[in-house]
């Protein structure tokens, strides 16, 4: 039987650039040690007194249908943060709890644009962009930033896009992932502003906003007349260590909040209520609390640029946040996708290839600091080795 094009054209190509990983996990299940840097998952699960929180929680009976919009703690809770953090002031109204970042990227799309119309997005982006996009019904539309540019986008080129496709909507990530860079005061402006001058929604994932190692994370959610057309996405995955519980949000202008309910009541029904506890809990832990979780990868970033320092075949983007780093390996002379692939086989050891999250990452390599800083160091010295083998 025929499917959909819409669900077929998810990943045209059959290629949904996860294919190392794949590769890498299929070798782990069958003994291999592998040392994988691939997906950001912390190296510590969720905390044990969340965990006890979530079971508290259940024990007392939160396990039937959770309102589904969300609970009003957790999003009294997410609009505090909110506050606290942009200075905007937002209510419980202006918060939907999602089945983490990734249902609250899918949701804000099926928001913002009909089926065929252009949302624009920032190559190199998170892989599963184009694909959300695209499930979304709308034509999923890069546009690059640049290696030269530090990966910081060009505001002219996103106006040049917009013009074209008549677009609807923008994605934006920073802190970014693959590339680790926090975008300026200025990129966001310019942003700010073409998004203004081409009326167009801006989907803002700010999902690693506690990661942020030089200067101040900045949603442009408080830049100057931007609330009234900015989703902010969110999540507990990477702040909070909670990547399994699926738990994240959307914050926008109320009634756009309101329709995007009814997309929840028709597909999700919500998140369950007892994660929805524990997440308050985890909120309620602070800020000293999701420091500590984030400094791994600050020290991890550290360290892998001081060991990049000693060669000069790899150069490493100058990360500001986030827990990847992205290695330009241009000068081995093979694209991302085989020096990753001769990397699982030679050495065992997992990354992705820059290829995987768009043509403007090409012969780059992302490396999640996943790992713990010894074993992290022994995979990043043998990576370097064969860049320098290959590089002759
Ligand atoms: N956005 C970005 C940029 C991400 O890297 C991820 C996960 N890796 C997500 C959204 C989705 O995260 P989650 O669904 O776990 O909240």
């Amino acid at each position: 039987m025929e499917l959909s094009q819409r669900i077929r054209n998810i990943t045209p190509g059959g290629s949904d650039g996860w294919e190392v990983f794949y590769r890498a996990r299929a070798m782990v299940a069958a003994g291999e040690p592998v040392i994988e840097l691939t997906i950001g998952e912390h190296d510590i699960g969720t905390d044990p007194a969340i965990l006890d929180a979530m079971c508290a929680a259940a024990r007392a009976g939160h396990t039937g249908y959770a309102a589904v919009p969300g609970t009003p703690e957790l999003r009294d809770a997410v609009a505090e943060r909110l506050t606290a953090r942009t200075g905007v002031k937002t209510a419980r109204e202006n918060v939907l709890i999602t089945t983490g970042g990734q249902a609250a990227l899918f949701a804000a799309h099926i928001a913002v644009a009909d089926p065929g119309e252009a949302a624009l997005f920032i190559d190199p982006y998170y892989t599963t962009y184009p694909g959300t996009i695209r499930g979304a019904g709308a034509r999923a539309v890069p546009v690059a930033a640049h290696a030269e540019d530090g990966f910081q986008p060009r505001p002219e080129e996103i106006a040049a896009a917009a013009r074209r496709h008549g677009a609807r909507s923008l994605l934006i990530n920073t802190p970014n992932n693959p590339t680790g860079v926090v975008y300026s005061r200025q990129t966001l402006e310019g942003i700010a502003e073409v998004a203004r001058a081409h009326d167009m929604w801006l989907i803002s994932d700010e999902v690693y906003d506690t990661q942020v190692w030089e200067g101040a994370h900045i949603s442009p959610r408080a830049l100057p007349d931007m609330a009234a057309r900015t989703l902010v996405v969110g999540s507990m995955s990477k702040s909070h260590a909670m990547t399994g519980s699926r738990i994240g949000w959307l914050v926008g202008p109320a009634e756009a909040i309101a329709h995007l309910a009814n997309l929840s009541t028709h597909t999700t029904y919500g998140v369950p209520g007892y994660i929805q506890d524990a997440a308050v809990f985890a909120l309620r832990q602070g800020e000293a609390f999701e420091e500590k979780i984030a400094a791994p990868f600050r020290r991890r970033r550290d360290l892998a640029a001081r060991l990049v320092a000693g060669q000069s075949t790899v150069r490493m983007v100058p990360a500001a946040g986030a827990m990847y780093v992205m290695l330009d390996i241009r000068a081995t002379g093979i694209s991302g996708r085989d020096f990753a692939e001769r990397l699982l086989d030679e050495e065992r050891i997992a990354v992705m290839p820059g290829e995987s999250f768009g043509a403007a990452a090409a012969g780059h390599l992302r490396v999640a600091l996943t790992r713990p800083d010894e074993e992290l160091a022994d995979a990043l010295a043998r990576l370097l080795a064969l860049a320098e083998r290959l590089a002759g």
